[in-house]
């Protein structure tokens, strides 16, 4: 399912995409975070989810952090940077990391009920397209899963619905 040739500052960053998701419990969003990693080994962006804040249902931590690092970096084009995120991209955000290029990502926890980096779908790696992502999976993953769990057994009483 996945490449697993992680770095050992992957969990580093995980580290910072998991405080970016920390952030987003303050509006009461479900707590996923992102950070993308620039040519330079720096954080260029960062985003957490922030549907609930803003009311957008596009406000995912990972289209947000691509948002920031193409602001930062003045252009599109992402294909020198890593994007790591706490939980497997949906739909959207797989298709948004395709569209920035980004040729890396790194991810906390599967999300096998909608993620579409290996789960439920692939896109990522689809031959279809014409650009695919490098995946490694699983980076500090019960961290990012836990926080998750715990959030939905505070506000939906269990339920796993992200
Ligand atoms: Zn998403």
């Amino acid at each position: 399912m996945t490449s697993m040739i992680g770095l050992p500052r992957d969990g580093r960053d995980m580290a910072d995409a998991l405080a970016e998701a920390r952030a987003a419990l303050a509006t009461g969003d479900v707590p996923v975070g992102a950070v993308v990693i620039g040519p330079d080994g720096g954080i260029v962006g960062r985003g957490h989810n922030q549907r609930e804040a803003t009311g957008d249902p596009t406000a995912h931590a990972e289209v947000l952090a691509l948002r920031d690092a193409s602001q930062r970096l003045g252009r599109w084009r992402l294909d020198d940077c890593t994007l790591v995120v706490t939980l497997e991209p949906c739909l959207m955000c797989a298709g948004a990391t395709v569209l920035a290029r980004i040729p890396r990502l790194v991810l906390g926890a599967w999300d096998p009920k909608a993620g579409a980096c290996g789960s439920q779908w692939d896109v990522v790696r689809d031959r279809r397209l014409n650009h695919r992502v490098e995946v490694i999976g699983g980076v500090r993953e019960a961290e990012c899963g836990e926080l998750l769990r715990a959030f939905f057994v505070e506000h939906r009483g269990g339920l796993a619905e992200a």
